[in-house]
């Protein structure tokens, strides 16, 4: 994909990321902090958005701003390197789907749709979404899927409703009527319909 830069990031994530990857990026601006597996879900997301390495060290750097360089540089350096293949094993690791956030053993990183309270979930969407067009009388409808346990049809639902002024129907999906089953896909469509 096209190359993401550390300072897009804070304009990206509340005009295109799913619930998932927001609330990650709002936990870290709050407590300029993420744990590992956090650093490593919303890592990846950000890498295959077409964060380079690079522009990654720039971005967590900036973002841990509690840590002297030093601290930084010993303590996640070499985890976010790792995290593109450069050090240990050199494996690059591909970003996480949905089926993955689902069922993760760190649900704080995982699909909200699925890991939040009810009321949680509502208040997180009206935070998240309320300036995309999205409003208490949808509510209901995206709670019944969530319900019904299909999250991701959740998650495509509150795609088509922010993505309405763009000309998406419902129905339609992420494309094609095909539904939300990565945080990647849902990000890049989002981008792509805002050329
Ligand atoms: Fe993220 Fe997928 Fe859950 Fe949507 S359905 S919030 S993209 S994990």
């Amino acid at each position: 994909g096209d190359e993401i830069k550390a300072d897009m990031i804070d304009s990206l994530a509340p005009a295109h990321f799913p619930l998932c990857m927001r609330i990650m990026h709002e936990s870290l601006r709050k407590d300029r902090h993420i744990k590992h597996y956090g650093r490593l879900n919303y890592g990846v997301f950000l890498k295959v958005l077409g964060l380079s390495i690079e522009e990654a060290l720039v971005f967590w750097r900036k973002s841990f701003s509690k840590f002297t360089d030093d601290e930084f540089t010993k303590r996640y350096k070499y985890n976010i390197r790792h995290s593109f293949g450069l050090e240990g094993k050199r494996q690059n690791y591909p970003a996480k789907s949905c089926q993955q956030l689902l069922t993760t053993d760190t649900p704080e990183y995982g699909c909200p749709y699925r890991h939040f309270s009810p009321e949680n979930l509502q208040t997180a969407l009206l935070s998240s979404y309320a300036s995309q067009g999205l409003t208490v009388a949808d509510l209901p409808e995206i709670m019944h899927h969530v319900k019904e346990q299909h999250y991701h049809v959740a998650c495509t639902r509150v795609f088509e409703i922010t993505h309405a002024k763009q000309g998406v129907q419902k129905g339609a999906g992420i494309g094609d009527g095909e539904h939300v089953t990565h945080p990647n896909e849902y990000a890049k469509r989002s981008m792509e319909l805002s050329r």
